[in-house]
């Protein structure tokens, strides 16, 4: 039947509706900047399609988005003839969030009190076409997915229901129809149907698009003459990744960030770079300031858009990055490929391979770079993206020496400044071989464990490794600058010079003798828990404590192992 249909939001999709309907985003004006991003990407998917699929039934002769104001009525349209939606899928993605981390975000913004705060979390979690509702009391979307012959008209209030009905005469692609607030300069809500208005937030949000985005004008006639009205473009519609970079201004960069990653932030850092000979490429990349919610969620978005001689093929496009670097987001523009390549051909490429480890390089070059010369964004990024850059050091062996050079840990040395594993080396003491680390859950832990004893009490400086993924590299990479990385908590450490040595022998000789009944007593009472019982050099003012073998597998490790079920 053709009647309109009446259906709930889902839970999290209603309650960050409720965060938009009453405004708690102060930049009211990137509403804007959102419809157009999606309209945008609808038309890269429609000619995407087309060309991959020659019998799809489809217009692309002038892709485009077109602006449409109605003074009088107060309404403002963003229309596109892109790819558009079905009626499943305008339920499934419009009534429905499928960010991962909605639900902690949502939390979060319960648990703060402070709208500064809310606002940030808000601005780094993006909410996309959900922005309508912080201008618009009603929003009307019409839309026909590119091949189908039915259409489907959907509207909201965005207080927890929404209608959907079929509609025959829907042109191709999508137009969502925001019936305006009234004008609150106060609240930061702009006359969005004045051409000046529309015209600056475009300019300023929206000018890289890669398709024309168009508004009717009318412009006052000559000596009495009727007024007239012409289409403009309001958009210059550079590439910014093919334009040299001191062409390019930050602002520039910045919001094309925000379209190709869907944050509101501004990013961290830029990486611009262009490959010549024999395979060209482009590439814009950008570390962002904060980590994403599904940073660890394997259904989290990656990074990095495909595109082919501006041509847009692929999101998260994984044979680009490696894993570790998931969170750099950006666009490479290759040249030589084939408009149809598929992700598992792209995997293989010998091309595409050697993009890869160039922008790896560059990326952690550039994370060096800030480490050396920018020491407050190197510190975001690090504890943003750390925990992520680590796992580099576990299979990244070509990259290892870098990833080495950036890395930062927590260490007795400074209780509130991590070092990196230059700075430990060059504070090591005379004799001192090894560096010493010690894993565990919390600094404290570690800092309360008996192991730590000796080494605090001869002024070794131990390295406080508290993130599950240390464990794992710090195994794997074994030794930096020639010096064995060494627990404090397995096999024998040996902290003293040669005469504290000789000393010590002979001491422990006459407590072995001393104690050896007690020793073979207590080994006898805890053969079934220990391998061995012996006197220890490396307590101070704790009476025992038990050691692994150097080959031992640590606490940390046999607790995940048991919880996996080995
Ligand atoms: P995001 O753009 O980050 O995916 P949005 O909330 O902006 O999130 O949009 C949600 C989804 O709705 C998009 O991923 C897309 O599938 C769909 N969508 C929104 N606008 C359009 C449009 N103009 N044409 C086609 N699909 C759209
Ligand atoms: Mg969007």
């Amino acid at each position: 039947s053709n009647r309109a249909e009446t259906l709930e939001f889902q839970a999290e999709a209603r309650q960050l509706l409720q965060l938009m309907v009453h405004s708690i985003y102060s930049n009211k004006d990137v509403f804007l900047r959102e419809l157009i991003s999606n309209a945008s990407d609808a038309l890269d998917k429609l000619r995407l399609a087309s060309m991959v699929d020659k019998d799809l039934d489809v217009d692309t002769a002038d892709l485009h988005v077109a602006i449409e104001v109605d003074r009088d009525a107060r309404t403002l349209t963003v229309r596109d003839n892109g790819i558009g939606m079905s009626r499943d899928e305008v339920v499934q993605v419009i009534g429905t969030i499928a960010k991962s981390g909605t639900a902690e975000l949502l939390r979060k913004l319960r648990e703060s009190s402070d709208a500064g705060a809310s606002q940030e979390l808000i601005g780094q979690f993006g909410v996309g076409f959900y922005a309508a509702f912080m201008v618009a009391d009603r929003v009307e979307l019409v839309t026909r997915r590119a091949g189908e012959s039915g259409g489907t008209r959907w509207e909201s209030s965005g207080e927890g229901t929404y209608t959907v009905e079929a509609v025959a005469d829907a042109p191709q692609g999508t137009a969502v129809t925001l019936h305006l607030k009234p004008t609150d300069a106060e609240d930061n809500l702009h006359d969005y149907t004045a051409e000046w208005t529309i015209r600056e937030i475009v300019k300023r949000y929206s000018d890289f698009i890669a398709w024309p985005i168009r508004m009717t004008v009318s412009r006052p006639g000559a000596e009495g003459a009727e007024p007239t009205t012409e289409v403009q473009t309001l958009n210059s519609m550079k590439a910014l990744w093919a334009r040299p970079r001191d062409e390019v201004d930050e602002a520039e960069y910045h919001e094309f960030y925000k379209h190709v990653s869907h944050d509101w932030a501004d990013p961290l850092e830029v990486v611009h770079m262009r490959g010549e000979g024999t395979f060209e490429y482009e590439a814009l990349l950008f570390l962002p300031s904060h980590a994403p919610l599904d940073l660890f969620s394997p259904q989290g978005r990656r990074g990095v858009q495909l595109y082919v001689k501006r041509v847009f093929i692929m999101d998260d496009c994984e044979a680009l990055m490696p894993n570790y670097l998931r969170f750099v987001k950006g666009v490479v523009d290759a040249h030589d490929l084939s408009l149809n390549i598929s992700r598992e051909i792209l995997q293989q490429d010998r091309q595409i391979q050697v993009v890869r480890r160039r922008l790896v390089k560059k990326v952690l070059g550039t994370v060096r770079d800030l480490k050396a010369k920018q020491p407050e964004k190197y510190r975001t990024l690090w504890t943003e993206f750390g925990s992520a850059l680590k796992e580099g050091l576990i299979d990244d062996t070509e990259n290892r020496d870098t990833l080495l050079e950036i890395l930062s840990v927590a260490s007795t040395h400074d209780a509130a400044e991590p070092t990196d594993l230059a700075g430990y080396v060059g504070r090591m003491r005379d004799g001192q071989a090894d560096i010493y680390y010690a894993t565990g859950e919390s600094r404290t832990t570690i800092e309360n464990s008996p192991h730590m004893e000796a080494f605090r009490a001869k002024g070794y400086e131990v390295l406080l490794l508290t993130d599950p993924v240390d464990e794992v590299w710090v195994e794997r990479v074994g030794t930096y600058d020639g010096r064995t990385l060494r627990s404090i908590a397995k096999g024998q450490v040996d902290l003293d010079t040669e005469e504290e040595k000789a000393e010590a022998e002979a001491e422990r000789e006459r407590q072995r003798t001393e104690y050896a009944d007690l020793l073979t007593w207590l080994g006898g009472a805890l053969a079934d828990q220990v391998k061995e019982v012996r006197l220890s050099s490396r307590l101070t003012t704790s009476p025992a404590c038990v050691v692994g073998d150097a080959h031992d597998i640590t606490p940390t490790l046999e607790k995940m192992y048991r919880a996996m079920g080995h």
